[in-house]
């Protein structure tokens, strides 16, 4: 579903405003997980967090980008015509928040982590592996048949992360190993 035309209703028309606003954006995925983490966040700060997420045609120096108030998350084009992976990196991109929620009430801190280049590997496997853990818990919640298209199998999840990872093997074999040992406690 996309958005209508219109970019504000008429105020003064019920009707109006709840054609726009039923509306759901086509980037507004895990919409529901996103407002847990900013009420977590609120809860946990006091501060008004807002996570955006972003469809971008070009290429991007960083994937997340932090504010003191908010976190723009960017997703390109060409990611976006799979939903496994869409979900995924989104999920991912989430992780990164949550390994950080910690810094969020200092301004430099939060500067430095958009300063950084590259993030490290603890970091990077923790956030896949909330990714893997978020999509898959989210899959289990679709029982309904119209959500097929958001159910995915643990197997499915793991084959898209090893892809979307596999230009950094020493993080591949490290996810593979802890979700492994996950699903033998499982
Ligand atoms: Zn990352």
């Amino acid at each position: 579903m996309c958005r209508p035309n219109t970019k504000y209703p008429d105020w003064d028309s019920p009707e109006d405003c709840a054609r726009v606003f039923s509306y759901v954006a086509e980037d507004n995925y895990l919409a529901h997980s996103i407002r847990e983490i900013e009420k977590t966040i609120l809860r946990k700060h006091s501060i008004n967090y807002h996570i955006l997420i972003f469809k971008q045609g070009r290429d991007i120096p960083f994937k997340v980008f932090f504010r003191k108030n908010s976190c723009e998350i960017r997703i390109q084009d060409i990611e976006i015509s799979s939903i496994i992976s869409v979900r995924l990196r989104l999920a991912h991109e989430i992780g990164h928040l949550i390994y950080n929620i910690d810094l969020l009430p200092n301004s430099e801190k939060i500067d430095a982590l958009n300063r950084r280049g590259t993030a490290s590997l603890e970091e990077e496997l923790f956030a896949w592996i909330f990714a893997f853990e978020m999509i898959k818990e989210k899959s289990g919640q679709y029982h309904d048949d119209m959500y097929k298209d958001y159910q995915f199998t643990p197997s499915e999840l793991k084959k898209t992360i090893a892809a979307l990872t596999s230009d950094i093997p020493e993080l591949n074999a490290a996810l593979n190993k802890r979700i492994r040992l996950a699903e033998a406690q499982a």
